[in-house]
């Protein structure tokens, strides 16, 4: 059985693992970067927390072992169900099996505007980028002139209050708190906000009450101004613009506010469900197809637990991957399948030193402040692909937590009057 799996991220890459070395099943592993990307840390390369490198594994050393797994670089374009084919940049790859893998890309609804001056954070590159963007906002507030601008530069906006929105928002506070300025003391702080603007009534809404409420606590104590119900119109490189009519000057805005499923052309349109996500049944097999499946952040499975579909989290990606590789093993010896459903074991978002939350539904339990704080450094450690990464993201932490510093704020690629 020749299984193509597209997209080497939580989902494909748990996969791949189980499958690899066991007999009667090829794999090959289509992704368009040689890496698997951990992001639930891209905010801490964002904000010069982390190396990118730090929250990266090539793909190849993991597999240094497999008899079974080829990896191939490449860009997904299509699939072609009738003939067996996965369309590539690289050419056409044939399957006996397709597993599409390959996640959800920022969601900026469509509005061009938006796509192009904000920064979204869904790749290491993105993450990267938006730290060259901050931080030469900096060196260009140093040579600002017209105080209207400057203020502009000193006021970054994130959308979105979800993990990813709390947790970059949290991280630029400390900055501006502890780093920002000692590196430019020419700048007056007490004039940089930060803003982050949620459309939900409360930060953190897919957590529980009392995470909402720790987390708004957390982030206003750390001087973020938090603004709920509040919902973002336009931007056009200067001005965000809110539902209400009022205009929030800003050159950085980060965009966290969606996602949407990374679906190659060819699938079926009728089996395209909400957030763009593919409908699969309780095997992550694809609706009307008889070899092509879908897991993670792309698949879209109603389940009497989750009638909207799975949440798009790293666990619940993972937990597909492993199953389907059960599953695969099974339908080669002709054995019961297992139908999915999500062990959720739990939830947590960091704010910033000493400040996270964590919810834990069984038995049903709620931490906050530094115990939560230490639960979520411990687990993440733990996530982190390849004991050199542990390592160095171990001392990293170890580091920035006795100096309130850190030394990772470079601007790669000559500097030139670009536009942002
Ligand atoms: C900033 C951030 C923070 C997050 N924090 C958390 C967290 O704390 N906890 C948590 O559980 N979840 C978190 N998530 C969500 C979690 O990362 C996703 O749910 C998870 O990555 C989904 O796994 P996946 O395998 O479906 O897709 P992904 O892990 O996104 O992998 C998709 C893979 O497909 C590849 N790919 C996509 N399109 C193509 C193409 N056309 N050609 C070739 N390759 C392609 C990509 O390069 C990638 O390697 C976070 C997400 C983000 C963006």
């Amino acid at each position: 059985m020749k299984v193509v799996i597209a997209g080497a991220g939580f989902g494909g890459l748990k996969l791949a693992r189980k499958l690899s070395n066991k007999k009667g099943i090829e794999v090959v592993l289509v992704d368009r970067y040689n890496f698997h990307q951990f992001q639930p840390l891209f905010y801490q390369v964002a904000t010069a927390g982390l190396d990118a490198s730090n929250i990266s594994f090539p793909l190849r050393k993991i597999f240094q072992k497999s008899k079974n797994v080829r990896i191939r670089l490449a860009s997904i374009t299509e699939v072609k169900p009738t003939e067996n084919k996965l369309v590539t940049s690289i050419g056409d790859i044939d399957y006996d099996v397709l597993v599409l893998a390959t996640g959800a890309a920022t969601n900026f609804f469509g509005n061009r505007e938006l796509a192009d001056h904000s920064f979204p954070m869904k790749s290491t590159l993105d993450a990267l980028q938006l730290r060259r963007g901050l931080l030469l906002n900096f060196e260009k507030a140093l040579i600002e002139k017209d105080p209207l601008e400057l203020q502009s530069r000193m006021n970054i906006v994130v959308v979105g209050g979800g993990p990813t929105g709390t947790e970059v928002s949290g991280a630029l506070a400390e900055m501006k708190k502890h780093v920002l300025p000692k590196d430019y003391p020419e700048l007056d702080f007490s004039k940089m906000n930060i803003y982050l603007l949620e459309g939900a009534n409360k930060t953190l809404a897919a957590m529980s009450n009392q995470s909402s409420i720790d987390s708004c606590r957390y982030l206003e104590k750390l001087g973020v101004t938090v603004m709920t119900e509040t919902l973002v119109k336009d931007y056009d490189g200067k001005n965000v613009l809110l539902q209400d009519g009022k205009t929030i000057p800003s050159k950085t805005v980060i965009w966290a506010a969606g996602i949407k499923g990374n679906i190659p052309a060819g699938i079926d349109k009728n089996m395209i469900a909400r957030g763009n996500r593919i409908r699969v049944d309780r095997y992550s097999k694809v609706i009307n197809q008889e070899n092509i499946y879908a897991i993670g952040d792309l698949a879209y499975m109603e389940t009497p637990k989750y009638p909207n579909g799975h949440p798009q989290l790293a666990a619940a990606a993972i937990q597909q991957g492993k199953l389907l590789a059960e599953n695969l093993q099974n339908k080669v010896v002709a054995k019961p399948l297992e139908e999915f459903e999500y062990f959720d074991k739990g939830s947590m978002a960091t704010v910033g030193r000493n400040l996270a939350v964590v919810d834990i539904p069984k038995p049903r339990l709620h931490l906050g402040g530094f115990l939560a704080w230490l639960t979520w450094m411990t687990l993440h450690l733990m996530l982190i692909l390849g004991v050199k990464n542990r390592f160095f993201v171990f001392i990293n932490w170890l580091y920035s937590y006795a100096t309130y510093d850190q030394s990772l704020r470079l601007i790669f690629g000559e500097y030139k009057d670009e536009p942002q």
